[in-house]
């Protein structure tokens, strides 16, 4: 392992955040850390956003997920780090973020209000099987008896399953898996460093099993290359299958960050395709209104075919709240 003290040119890289060290280990190889003691931990989403939830908690920045597409990609770029590769592999852990948690969960000032995870990035991403934050996290809101969703693409929420059936015995949890595909080919090239989707479903057979039913939000449906009727079909049959409670298409979004590095991605990989996502994407980050109903309408006449909802996962509800839709970077944008 190498590691080294950083100065306060460091500290200014990060914002508010103070750098302690840097971390290269061979487990992680080509995957560096950047280990901060974060200011604060519960942010305020703007009001403007569009997200459908106010207070999220991440306790990284940078996903070692890799997917070409994630739209997080953009914020690597507020603390001077590269989109491409640099999002990929220089990941910031804030390493006292349960400390930071517990302390803002019993200021006076706080209302008890629902907590959205994952929702920037992957919050158990491999470096989470490292710094094993989240369980930290996961105790403070259960102590506190309060709300939280989480979105992830990783198997590793797995390890935490106890500590999420405890809270789930004193306060509503919800649970969303993102799994946009099941084409194996498409998943080896555009989502390189995430879990396959079959382990992903398996993730969410495994907590209904044990009481924690989760969603799958189906993200990104990737035009041309992940939206034919047999690739609709073998994704909401395969969702079906794991016992989701509920299945929400995201039709893939292109903004700033993320649009370069998906295009060159799609230059090297699906030349043929570039002139038609030119036009595709012409007006902005998202596909147009009518491409985008039309998914939806795909998937939800599938979703009714194949009887995904609470009554087929069939296991007790404390989930009212419904786990985060297309918001996060992970949703809206990483489409994680
Ligand atoms: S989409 Fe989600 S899982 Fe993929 S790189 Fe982005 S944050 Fe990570």
């Amino acid at each position: 392992m190498h590691w080294e003290n950083l100065g306060e040119q460091s500290a200014a890289l990060f914002g508010t955040d103070v750098v302690s060290r840097t971390v290269d280990t061979p487990e992680f190889r080509g995957i560096t850390f950047h280990e901060v003691r974060a200011r604060s931990i519960i942010n305020q989403v703007p009001g403007a956003s569009r997200m459908p939830f106010e207070r999220t908690v991440n306790p990284y920045r940078g996903c070692s997920h890799a997917c070409v597409y994630c739209f997080a990609r953009k914020t690597h770029s507020y603390l001077d780090l590269d989109t491409g590769l640099g999002f990929d592999s220089q990941i910031v852990v804030k390493v006292n973020a349960p400390e930071l948690l517990r302390r803002e969960l019993a200021a006076p000032r706080w209302r008890g209000e629902h907590i959205a995870m994952g929702t920037n990035v992957d919050c158990y991403q491999r470096a989470e099987g490292r710094y094993q934050l989240m369980p930290g996290i996961l105790t403070a809101l259960r102590d506190r008896a309060n709300p939280f969703s989480i979105l992830t693409k990783g198997t590793l929420i797995l390890r935490d399953l106890d500590l999420l059936r405890q809270a789930a015995a004193v306060t509503d949890v919800g649970v969303s898996v993102s799994v946009g595909f099941v084409d194996r080919e498409l998943w080896r090239t555009v989502e390189p460093g995430t879990p396959a989707p079959e382990r992903r479903l398996d993730v969410v057979r495994t907590l209904a099993h044990h009481g924690i039913p989760a969603g799958v939000l189906m993200a990104p449906v990737i035009p041309f290359l992940g939206d034919s009727p047999g690739q609709l079909r073998a994704t909401v049959r395969a969702v079906a299958a794991a016992g989701a409670t509920s299945v929400t298409p995201l039709v893939l979004h292109l903004r700033p960050g993320a649009r370069e590095w998906f295009m060159a991605w799609l230059a090297r990989h699906h030349p043929h395709l570039v002139r038609r996502y030119e036009r595709m994407y012409a007006d902005g980050a998202y596909a147009p209104k009518w491409y985008q109903r039309r998914i939806t309408r795909q998937v939800h006449e599938l979703a009714d075919e194949y009887g995904i909802g609470p009554a087929r996962a069939g296991e007790a509800r404390r989930i009212d709240r419904p786990a985060p839709g297309p918001a996060p970077e992970h949703t809206q944008l990483a489409l994680l």
